[in-house]
């Protein structure tokens, strides 16, 4: 990683010393990103911009009045609505879309004086894991550009993972802040549904989605989600929990009992490398006096499909705005109200979305809907319910990220279900809404990284974070 802070703590330091300014951070992931423009991380870099607010950011520094996050220089996926700025989901049908409005996210992190230096690529509508559904094309993975970064949030990912910016913010519907974390050696955290707004997300599945950041230090990952969470009178799903000061609370944590999942050692799917991994941490572990057991989770089949058939029916509802009318791309091939429709979303819409607007609708049509939308909510339940009983035993689930390190761009199998697999590990949390949190846990002999996940119980943040500071520094041993 070319950019030497991981924290934002030695940031502050720095600039106290007189070593560094915003201007100056700014400038130099500028210089990272110019250099790097081939790795197509930025959908657009907010140049002029970043360096103005820079500028101001070190003022209020020098005033004393600057926020908790002064030195910090972000990007955001491009799925965040950030007003007077394009927004694009890396969609055609919204690519010259401008925000009138800002998430409450965005909001919020520029009132601690969070410098926002672009907005990321990612899969058209955050619906992929690999990034390669973008209609900009895919992103690189840093640590060897033939391979993904992993999605949907892989722009963002690659732009911590290669300096050009010191934090990101992504959104994880299913994964997609956890499992590019992992294919890019950072951290990655989705919090619990219900934590932090998503007003002024653009919607994929509105049950499931969820902001989250991906950082270097937990440290990090505690202060930017304590400066994301909370109430939001625009968003009737959070819960009214107080919002701790996750990164003023980071303590070493007392022996904890930890569940890992047997079928990510028994099951053929699973690399080996990935597999010795987990292995060698719950050796680890135990060596350190954790409780590390394995469980079977009879309803493993069952998450992906689950997963999807959810997701999609909330997706083809959602996406269904996109109609060439209100806003986003129009066919200049439309002449009148249904050929506008047609033509404007055939022409709007990549494969994967559109193949998912079709699926989507058919599970919600009259005939099927009993036999697989109401049937999937059914198992989500059963799941949820499945879950909660291990975390009442258990306090953690640990698992692989991914079942596989970074793969070959362009070389997934054309049938969409072996890429819908991979999500295996990362849609319990989506499905139950529990928090999750990807920690890089080393590279393989290829060079790439490798992450672990761990899931606890519901607005359980505080214990995730301080377990996983711990748990990066046995990386150490
Ligand atoms: N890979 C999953 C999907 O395609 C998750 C994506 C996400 O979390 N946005 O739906």
């Amino acid at each position: 990683m070319t950019d030497s802070y991981s924290s934002l703590t030695q940031i502050k330091g720095d600039i106290a010393l007189g070593k560094t300014t915003v201007e100056k951070l700014v400038k130099g992931y500028l210089d990272k990103i110019s250099a790097n423009r081939r790795l197509n991380a930025f959908n657009e870099v907010f140049k002029d911009e970043a360096l103005i607010n820079a500028r101001k950011v070190d003022l209020r520094i020098k005033d004393g009045t600057a926020g908790k996050l002064a030195g910090m220089v972000i990007a955001i996926k491009d799925n965040i609505c950030y007003k007077g700025h394009k927004v694009s989901a890396s969609s055609k049908i919204l690519e010259n879309f401008t925000s009138v409005y800002s998430a409450t996210i965005v909001d919020r992190l520029l009132a601690e004086d969070a410098v926002i230096i672009g907005r990321c690529n990612c899969d058209e509508f955050a619906m992929g894991a690999s990034n390669e559904n973008s209609f900009f094309g895919p992103v690189k993975n840093y640590a060897d550009e033939t391979r993904v970064p992993g999605g949907s949030s892989g722009g963002s990912a690659v732009a911590v993972q290669a300096g050009m910016c010191h934090a990101a913010i992504g959104t994880d519907t299913g994964g997609s802040v956890r499992q590019p974390a992992s294919f890019c050696g950072l951290i990655g955290l989705k919090p619990t549904y219900g934590r932090i707004s998503r007003h002024g997300i653009i919607a994929y599945a509105s049950s499931f989605d969820q902001v989250g950041p991906i950082t270097k230090s937990i440290e990090d990952a505690a202060l930017l989600l304590e400066v994301m969470a909370g109430t939001d009178e625009y968003d009737s799903t959070l819960k009214d929990i107080p919002v701790p000061e996750y990164s003023k609370n980071i303590a070493a944590p007392a022996p904890k009992k930890i569940a890992y999942m047997q079928e990510a050692l028994s099951s053929p799917g699973v690399d080996d490398e990935v597999k010795n991994n987990l292995v060698r941490y719950i050796d680890k572990l135990r060596a350190d006096g954790h409780t590390v057991k394995p469980i079977a989770f009879e309803l493993l089949d069952y998450l992906v499909p689950t997963y999807y058939i959810l997701a999609m029916a909330e997706a083809s509802s959602n996406l269904s705005r996109y109609d060439g009318v209100h806003y986003g791309y129009r066919s200049p091939d439309s002449v009148d109200l249904v050929s506008t429709y047609k033509k404007s979303r055939s022409e709007g819409f990549g494969k994967e979305v559109k193949r998912r607007i079709m699926l989507g609708t058919f599970v919600l049509s009259a005939g099927y809907y009993d036999a697989y939308f109401a049937k999937a909510q059914k198992v989500r339940r059963m799941i949820r319910e499945k879950t909660e009983a291990i975390l009442k035993e258990y306090d953690f689930i640990m698992v692989p990220t991914a079942p596989e390190p970074a793969f070959p761009i362009g070389k997934r199998p054309k049938d969409p279900v072996v890429t819908y697999l991979a999500d295996i590990f990362t849609v319990q949390a989506s499905l139950t809404g529990a928090p999750a949190i990807s920690l890089p846990s080393g590279n393989n002999t290829k060079g790439l990284p490798l992450g672990l996940q761990l899931l606890s119980k519901h607005f359980h943040e505080q214990e995730l974070l301080n377990f996983s500071r711990y748990f990066l520094e046995l990386q150490k041993i």
